[in-house]
């Protein structure tokens, strides 16, 4: 048989190479950053056009190259970073594989200006699929600038599988975040299609967070400081109380390298251990110095993860200084957040006799309004009744059988109830009080939590949450689709504080965000100014809401097959939705009953969990046998 084993072309041995490095223009965007980071550069500058997609260029002031080396960058294992294997145990720098303008090369137009400080003139070079176009002198300052156009131009089916804009964007501001958080001492800026979207001074660690992420963040940080043996940390941890749900700002950096480790993230987690609420994440920015010896970064082609000789010790030394640093700040034991404080006697009043229950009267209760529109309430529970087939059918043949049922009559006088407020106090019912003179509508709420009724054969329980969940996402839904909510408009605007990264989420979806009610007026720094709010939405939860849609959206998992519709209207469903613990009084309790069985699908909640569950009385007899 003939030979048939050829080496592969230097070209097509680049492209493949460039698989591994470059995924997507963030991944060039990383390269290009730590190569100036690695050139002892104090000022990098960062210009994206559409994602990156169209544009990726960074500009530092930094050591530049040779003419020389301006043309071997560009080969594949091309590096000054190394020399000997032994080097690799002893890295100072971020890069040293040689590979990634290599692979950089291959998949895109690019064009590199460069000048060292001893030099008088500069290069400038052009290379496109591996292939060098133009190498010319040049006057340009000392330092480099690499401009990537066209990313994966001869690879379509690279190119057709970048996500949408702001996804690549996100993945690029991530990258961004990781280098800047890295290197305060550098001065960072980055532009997006023409705008600057980031301006950071050489600063100090706390004030380079601070700068990123927003001046609230400032009250929010705890320092930790530890030095041991084999590693010394430094860096934050946010306070517990604004742990995230989703999990937002976690960094570690090891020799001020970004890296991922479920390991040490457990660490540094079961150090919050007790302290978070449920449901949220800790925050972090630790930086670990490790002996360059004792740790291998070279097991990942985009040095994300790191291979530490002692991590046991690493572990347990960083679990403990955490601890210790929360319980210095004094944010150790002593909360708990699984009180609902907003239903909490206050102290003052806790001797005082209860008094009757008032009703007050909705003064903003308009009767030529659109009525089907929800009117804000203490409990933010718009009283309206709508028919319901499903509802009623439920209760078919139950009449007779001494539990109440809900007449034409009995609909008419709780319409006219509409504009009543409704204290939140507390009416649980009881199980036993079926004493005839009450105006009885066979619903209570157990442990706060569920809403039980009795049904034809047997009983209903109903997920209080997860009920309203569903109620008002198909509501939002609609607002935002068909019919625009009405808005109350604030007398004082709110100022909310956002990071620049947020503000642009909400600035996307601002238009949506107005159907369901937002008003906005402009954006000043980092500021939000709201003047109008969804009329079910108080105040207070207006801030909530948004941080939380932010949130979702980043979090999103991009084509998932959800429109952004949907996503924004789950996540402010979910946030505006009565929670597990809130006490309902009994026309709460039918009012979301009803709403409930309006509803399209009135069992599943938006995220598939079941809404309610029917008991048969078979069911029940069964267990007294
Ligand atoms: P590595 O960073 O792993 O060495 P790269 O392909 O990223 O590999 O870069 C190859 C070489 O090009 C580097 O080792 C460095 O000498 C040179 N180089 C790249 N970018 C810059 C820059 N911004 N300033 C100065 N030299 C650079
Ligand atoms: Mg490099």
């Amino acid at each position: 048989m003939a030979d048939i084993i050829a080496l592969l072309p230097d070209h097509v041995a680049n492209q493949i190479a460039a698989g591994e490095v470059v995924q997507r223009p963030s991944s060039v965007v990383k390269e290009l950053l730590e190569n100036a980071i690695d050139a002892k550069s104090s000022t990098i500058t960062l210009i994206i056009k559409d994602a990156g997609k169209t544009l990726v260029q960074v500009t530092d002031n930094g050591m530049g190259m040779s003419t020389t080396d301006a043309r071997l960058c560009f080969e594949r294992h091309a590096t000054s970073k190394i020399k000997v294997a032994d080097d690799l145990f002893n890295l100072h720098t971020k890069g040293f594989r040689g590979e990634a303008l290599a692979s950089i090369a291959a998949i895109a137009h690019v064009q590199l200006k460069t000048k060292t400080n001893d030099a008088e003139i500069g290069t400038t070079l052009s290379i496109e699929g591996s292939q060098v176009t133009e190498q010319e002198p040049a006057v340009v300052p000392t330092g480099t600038t690499i401009s990537v156009k066209n990313l994966f131009y001869n690879i379509p089916a690279r190119r057709n599988f970048l996500k949408s804009n702001p996804v690549e964007t996100r993945h690029i501001i991530d990258e961004f975040h990781r280098v800047a958080l890295a290197h305060p001492q550098i001065e960072f800026s980055m532009l997006h299609n023409g705008s600057p979207v980031f301006n950071l001074p050489a600063s100090n660690s706390r004030q380079r967070i601070v700068n990123i992420f927003g001046t609230k963040t400032n009250e929010k940080l705890v320092p930790v400081s530890e030095e041991t043996e084999i590693v010394k940390v430094s860096g934050f941890v946010l306070k517990p109380e604004f742990g995230r749900k989703s999990r937002g700002e976690q960094f570690f950096f090891v020799n001020d390298r970004f890296i991922k480790s479920s390991y040490l993230h457990h660490a540094v987690s079961s150090a919050f251990e007790g302290l978070l609420k449920q449901g949220t994440h800790p925050g972090y920015f630790l930086f670990l110095d490790v002996d360059t010896k004792s740790i291998d970064i070279n097991i990942h082609p985009t040095k994300t993860e790191i291979k530490f000789d002692d991590e046991h010790s690493i572990y347990a030394m960083l679990r403990a200084t955490v601890k210790h640093s929360l319980g210095q700040f004094s944010v150790a034991p002593v909360l708990d957040f699984n009180k609902d404080t907003g239903f909490e006697t206050p102290y003052e009043y806790s001797k005082k006799q209860p008094s009757a229950p008032k009703i007050e009267v909705d003064s903003s209760f308009n009767p030529f309004v659109d009525d089907r529109k929800p009117r804000q309430s203490n409990i933010n529970f718009p009283f309206k009744r709508e028919k319901q087939p499903h509802w009623e059918s439920l209760y078919v043949g139950l009449k007779d059988a001494n539990s109440a049922s809900f007449s034409s009559t009995e609909r008419n006088e709780a319409i006219s109830t509409e504009a009543l407020e409704f204290e939140s106090d507390e009416i649980t019912g009881s199980l036993f009080s079926t004493s005839e003179n009450e105006n009885q509508f066979t619903t209570f709420q157990l442990q706060q939590k569920y809403i039980v009724s009795a049904i034809k054969n047997g009983m209903l329980v109903i997920h209080q949450h997860l009920a309203h969940y569903r109620v008002l996402y198909e509501e939002l839904l609609k607002n935002i689709t068909v019919q625009e909510a009405v808005s109350q408009q604030l007398l004082f605007p709110l100022q909310l504080q956002f990071s620049k990264p947020d503000l642009e989420i909400l600035h996307k979806i601002q238009e949506q965000l107005e159907h369901t009610g937002f008003a906005f007026s402009e954006t000043k720094g980092e500021h939000l100014e709201i003047k109008g709010i969804p009329i079910a939405v108080t105040e207070s939860q207006a801030e909530t809401i948004l941080e939380q849609l932010v949130n979702d959206i980043r979090d999103e998992v991009p084509d998932a097959g959800f429109s952004q519709n949907d996503l924004l209207a789950k996540s402010m469903a979910k946030s505006m939705a009565i929670k597990t613990g809130m006490p309902l009084n009994k026309e709460a309790q039918e009012h979301l009953v009803h709403r409930l069985f309006a509803c399209k699908e009135p069992s599943v909640s938006p995220d598939n969990r079941p809404v309610l569950v029917t008991i048969d009385t078979n069911e029940l007899d069964r267990k007294f046998n």
